[in-house]
């Protein structure tokens, strides 16, 4: 069979550890096989970027923005245990971070979904999508703690010495207060993400805050958010037959409750910080994850929203067996591999992405699955495979299917 062409380079982003081996693996059995993958490679493993001063995660961004679409492996967080580990020159910043802030970006998280492992919520049927606003709010606040009576205000100095002042509170007694902002340009850069990927993925965008009590800062997000939708984006969301819903989101988190899912839930910071934990591990298991980053501009970097697994890893080095499940790695790259098909409007690579995704959820329904899925699975017989012959068993269904 003729391996499948490629005319755009996809950027490669590669990471750490046990994900690290299965990114070779899955290039080695399920890829190189079937497509001659052009990739314009950058090495994220910490020791590349303390090699480089991390000049490699910058410029991998910005390839990023060259080409439209990377695929990330899992990469290490530097931290003091790190610092030794590595024998780091500095304890360089989290490579998503750097990539998110260069990007501009929104991170979709959404679950694979699969017979036989069954979310807690009954009625979940469809992946619910958690888009997270990566900005600002409670995690860029200013905090005090207010010792006893006293008058506290909220004071903006205009640029040209005009002061407005806001009373906060008038303490009588010790307490707390709290300062919040966000950026216009940030939560636009939002709402346009939350459309884009809306419109792409075909689902429909729920977004929710707390506008009645939050009359000027919530409600600022509920007005761009509309605005926006009613400029740019309310044509397109009825062709494509999608719905834009804003609510308020003690409602919201009711709605999810009860629904089927299959849609796309944004979340201003903190809610997403909150939910996706939620909504996560209601769904099983953070191996099956997967994350894309989606930019306002569109540019797209598909990763699996788990990181480098590092105890499986220790073992490994040890020579001892591993089953680390590799399925959100593998979407990662077809994620990547559909949307450079679709971008450049190559059919065969977009066919054979989604063959490959539906070799992952065949093996797994047909009961061969790594061991964290095996722990979990209403299936009564599953086969529990090893790091390498789980991969070597979707092979086999992508043959046969
Ligand atoms: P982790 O790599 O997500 O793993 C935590 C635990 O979850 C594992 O020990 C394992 O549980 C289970 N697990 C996660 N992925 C799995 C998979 N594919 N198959 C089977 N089990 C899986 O988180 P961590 O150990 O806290 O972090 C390790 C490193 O990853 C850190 O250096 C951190 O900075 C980095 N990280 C990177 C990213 C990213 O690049 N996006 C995200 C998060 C963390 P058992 O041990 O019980 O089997
Ligand atoms: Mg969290």
């Amino acid at each position: 069979m003729e391996k499948i062409k490629m005319t755009t380079p996809l950027v490669e982003m590669d990471g750490d550890e046990m994900t690290r081996i299965l990114w070779q693996m899955i290039k080695d059995e399920l890829l190189t096989p079937y497509i001659e993958l052009n990739t314009e490679y950058y090495d994220l493993g910490l020791e590349h970027r303390n090699e480089t001063n991390d000049q490699v995660t910058v410029d991998s961004a910005n390839a990023t923005k060259k080409y439209g679409v990377a695929v990330k492996c899992a990469t290490i967080t530097p931290n003091a245990a790190r610092m030794t580990e590595y024998n780091l020159k500095e304890m360089w910043k989290s490579p998503n971070g750097t990539i998110r802030a260069m990007l501009d970006g929104t991170v979709f998280r959404a679950p694979i979904v699969v017979k036989g492992i069954e979310p807690c919520v009954k009625n979940w049927k469809k992946p619910i999508t958690i888009a997270r606003h990566a900005y600002g709010d409670v995690y860029k606040a200013t905090e005090m703690k207010i010792p006893g009576a006293g008058k506290c205000e909220l004071v903006y100095t205009a640029e040209d010495g005009t002061e407005t002042r806001e009373l906060i509170h008038n303490f009588t007694g010790a307490g707390v207060v709290q300062g919040q902002h966000n950026l216009c340009n940030s939560i636009e850069s939002f709402a346009k993400s939350c459309f884009n990927y809306a419109l792409d993925t075909k689902q429909d965008l729920w977004f929710a805050t707390k506008d009645t009590i939050s009359k000027k800062y919530d409600h600022t997000f509920k007005d761009i958010f509309q605005e926006i939708f009613d400029a740019e984006y309310k044509d397109k969301f009825e062709k494509a037959g999608i719905e834009y819903f804003y609510t308020l989101i003690d409602d919201a988190v009711a709605r999810v409750m009860k629904s089927e899912g299959g849609y796309i839930w944004a979340c201003k910071n903190y809610d997403g910080d909150v939910m996706s934990d939620m909504v996560s591990s209601a769904f099983g298991s953070l191996a099956m994850m997967t994350s894309v980053l989606v930019s306002p501009d569109g540019y797209y970097e598909y990763e699996a929203a788990h990181g480098t697994v590092q105890r499986h890893y220790y073992k490994h080095l040890k020579g001892e067996e591993t089953s680390t499940n590799s399925v959100a790695t593998i979407f990662a790259w077809t994620g990547a591999l559909k949307k450079r098909g679709e971008l450049d409007g190559n059919q065969d690579l977009v066919e054979f992405a989604e063959k490959l995704e539906k070799a992952c959820i065949k093996t797994i329904e047909d009961g061969k699955m790594t061991k964290d899925l095996a722990l979990i699975t209403t299936n009564p017989n599953p086969t529990v495979l090893n790091s390498e012959n789980f991969i070597k068993a979707i092979r086999q269904t992508l043959e046969e299917l």
